[in-house]
Order: structure tokens, then C-alpha cells, then sequence
């Protein structure tokens, strides 16, 4: 059994094997999280990025796709790049999201991660409302989550971040 933790803080602090970033396609950097990760972990990281993106990558990461990297100064051993979608109001792109976290899960136990922290994707600079992103984030690592990830730790940045996590996991428990 996968156990779901809710932590108040700041990714780039915690000691877990994965990390998980709300990267943006290009791989190579942004604000929030993903800001918060290059500065954290490194130089070493980006390399890794630019190595993806000459690679395997060449027109960067699709939306609801994962990939690793090494975790560089981070407490952690990789960083697990996903892309969320950006907020369309018109548009239902809940499956998308939800693969973020799947995919996510899927690149951590191909790794062999046991520990898994994750911010909430798509609710910062990509606008997702946090009640709807922490109920699709719930059921998909509910969904997806098993050997040899034993904790899946959402970090939510502030009070609003973690009471709407709070919901859904006393919703989903
Ligand atoms: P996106 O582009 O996917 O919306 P952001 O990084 O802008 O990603 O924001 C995702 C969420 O992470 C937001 O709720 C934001 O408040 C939060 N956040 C920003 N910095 C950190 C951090 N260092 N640790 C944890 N969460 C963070």
C-alpha cells in the first residue's frame, strides 16, 4: 500500500528519492516550482534537461508526459519532469492532468523510487483551480501509485494549497 502524506513547505526541502517538477515543455526552466528546482538542485540538472531535449525531446516534453533527471545538490535522487496543462475554461483537459501524475508515478517505479514528493501542478502560473487540480491529483496517484512507491507526499505551498488537498484526500481516503 502506497500511503498519501500531506506536507506544508517547499519541494526543493524535502528528503524523498523523487522530486517531482511543474516543468514547462521547453525543459530548460520557469518560475515557481520549476525556478525553485534549478536553483536548488544545480547546474547539473539543466544539463540533463538540455541533454533530453537534444535527444530524445527535440520539440520538448508533451503536455501529461514525464521524464527524469538527476536531482543534482537536491536531497533527493531524481527530479521527475511532468508538463500540465494551462487552465482553459472552455476546455476539459482534466485527463491530462491526471496523466501528469500517472506518468509520474510510472517513470518513479521504473527508477525504483520509494518516495515521491509532488507539488500541485498547474495551479500556479498555469491557473488550474486548486479544489478541481487536488481532486484529479488524488484519485490518479490513488489510481497509479503501488510497489516500490511506499509514500506519495503532495508539499502544497500555502494554507488554501493544503486545506484543498486536506478535502480530497478525506473525500478519496
Ligand atoms: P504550474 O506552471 O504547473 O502552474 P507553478 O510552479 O507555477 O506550476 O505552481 C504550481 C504550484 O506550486 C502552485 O500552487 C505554487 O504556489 C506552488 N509552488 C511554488 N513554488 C513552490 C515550492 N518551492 N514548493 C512547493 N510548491 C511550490
Amino acid at each position: 500500500m502506497t500511503a498519501l502524506t500531506l506536507v506544508r513547505g517547499d519541494i526543493t526541502e524535502q528528503h524523498v528519492d523523487a522530486v517531482v517538477n511543474a516543468a514547462n515543455s521547453s525543459l530548460l526552466g520557469g518560475g515557481g516550482v520549476d525556478g525553485a528546482i534549478h536553483r536548488g538542485g544545480g547546474p547539473e540538472i539543466l544539463a540533463d534537461c538540455r541533454r533530453l531535449r537534444a535527444s530524445r525531446y527535440g520539440k520538448g516534453l508533451p503536455t501529461g508526459r514525464a521524464v527524469a533527471t538527476t536531482a543534482g545538490r537536491l536531497d533527493a535522487q531524481w527530479v521527475i519532469h511532468t508538463v500540465g496543462p494551462v487552465w482553459q475554461p472552455d476546455r476539459d483537459q482534466s485527463e491530462l492532468l491526471a496523466s501528469c501524475y500517472r506518468e509520474s508515478l510510472r517513470v518513479a517505479r521504473e527508477l525504483g523510487a520509494r518516495s515521491v514528493a509532488f507539488p500541485a501542478v498547474s495551479t500556479g502560473i498555469f491557473r488550474w483551480p486548486m479544489d478541481d487540480a487536488a481532486r484529479i491529483a488524488v484519485r490518479a496517484v490513488r489510481e497509479a501509485a503501488g510497489e516500490p512507491v511506499a509514500e506519495v507526499r503532495f508539499v502544497l505551498f500555502d494554507e488554501r494549497a493544503y486545506a484543498a488537498f486536506e478535502t480530497a484526500l478525506a473525500a478519496a481516503p
